[in-house]
């Protein structure tokens, strides 16, 4: 298994709606994995291929890859975006990074946690620029706190009329929107670049080999493609992953319960090794009894989970093959944050077992929870934002 980054070039204008509902014209500023998947497979299907082809099933069967979601990225597609964690925030007037003339954005993962064991000393933040209120902040980012950046894409709507079908005419009454991701962006400097999306999969070397001759000419994604809509060129390239540095991570988080406790500083909470868990996709997350749930259990004794800060979402789909709508699954929002501790002795085994579950192991390649190969459940481990204390 290595990993790539995928990168897609918007030809066309994309549109990918947030619901099924037509009096609702909201679309999604990302493509979902689950989406890729069945555009890459369409493509598979049109150009001849069967689905017993040993092709189609090492993609999408025996062992599949695990199809991400494609977020907005910069013009040279060379960044693999994160989503911002819903512990997130920034200023109510002036949102966003410093260098982007926002307020700064910061993280309030240790606030949260104090607050939950001691809500007395629960106090309402304000931005330290301008003295408003603090609101969450949510979006996709290109993940460097030296040097952060949002990433936004242009979102356009389009209004449509009905034809009346005995006059040719347009018919009285019948007016709808649609919204969609523009094909280009304007640049400070008033130029128009390409709108690019990026992704990072695990594949093997068969599964790629099958992969880059569909790459070669452009994919179809999302609504209206019979009016152009959703054309896009996909690009493969082998990619560095970094392993997550549990313990600097775990040092720096605990400056940050110290840094905010102050005085009240409880030393137990010292104590222990603490690993945080963010969820890059919505997750579908079930108990043995098939309940959707909203716990993440980590195999290893001695971990206990710290705090959760999480959001549901009802999961929408529509399957091509079947022509039907898919189930309807309850979901956990992407950017959901879970703290865990570990109280054991082994600390070793305990890096091992992340390090596995970061990089070359079940978490990073398989995710969590349910239809994995779509694109959900895909986890960051010990995400560097919780651990920085000043705005960025
Ligand atoms: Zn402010």
């Amino acid at each position: 298994m290595n990993y790539y980054c995928l990168t897609a070039t918007l030809l066309a204008p994309l549109a990918i709606q947030r619901t099924r509902q037509n009096n609702a014209p909201g679309a999604l500023p990302y493509l979902p994995g689950s989406s890729l998947r069945g555009a890459v497979a369409a493509k598979y299907l049109r150009e001849g291929g069967s689905p017993d082809d040993d092709e189609f099933r090492t993609l999408f069967i025996e062992n599949p890859v695990f199809f991400s979601n494609l977020l907005p990225t910069d013009h040279d597609g060379k960044i693999i975006s994160q989503v911002l964690p819903l512990t997130s925030v920034s200023c109510k007037r002036y949102p966003g990074f410093t260098d982007e003339n926002g307020h700064g954005v910061r993280d309030i993962l240790a606030k949260k946690m104090l607050e939950r064991i001691d809500p007395d000393n629960y106090s309402e933040q304000a931005c330290i620029k301008c003295d408003n209120d603090l609101k969450g902040l949510s979006g996709f980012w290109n993940g460097n706190m030296v040097a952060p950046r949002m990433f936004q894409p242009t979102m356009f709507f389009q209004r449509h009329t009905g034809i009346d079908r005995t006059t040719g005419t347009v018919a009285p009454a019948i007016f709808f929107i649609t919204q969609a991701i523009s094909d280009f962006q304007k640049t400070l400097t008033g130029d128009y670049e390409c709108q690019i999306l990026s992704c990072g999969m695990f594949m093997n070397d068969r599964q790629i080999a099958v992969l880059e001759p569909l790459f070669k000419t452009p994919l179809f994604a999302g609504q209206d493609r019979t009016r152009g809509m959703g054309e896009l060129q996909v690009a493969v390239e082998p990619f560095n992953i970094e392993t997550p540095d549990i313990d600097t991570w775990d040092r720096n988080f605990k400056g940050i319960i110290k840094h905010n406790a102050g005085d009240n500083l409880d030393p137990a909470l010292l104590s222990g090794l603490y690993f945080s868990l963010k969820l890059e996709s919505h997750a579908i997350l079930v108990d043995e009894f098939l309940r959707s749930t909203t716990e993440i259990e980590l195999t290893l004794p001695c971990i206990e989970p710290v705090l959760k800060v999480t959001k549901s979402q009802l999961i929408r789909g529509w399957n091509d093959a079947w022509g039907l709508a898919k189930p309807d699954d309850m979901g956990i929002i992407m950017g959901s944050v879970y703290l865990f501790r570990y109280t054991g002795n082994n600390r070793e085994g305990l890096r091992q077992y992340l390090n596995k579950l970061a990089i070359d192991g079940k978490l990073a390649i398989d995710g969590i929870g349910l239809r994995r190969a779509e694109g959900f459940g895909s986890v960051l481990i010990c995400d560097p934002l919780h651990t920085r204390k000043e705005a960025i």
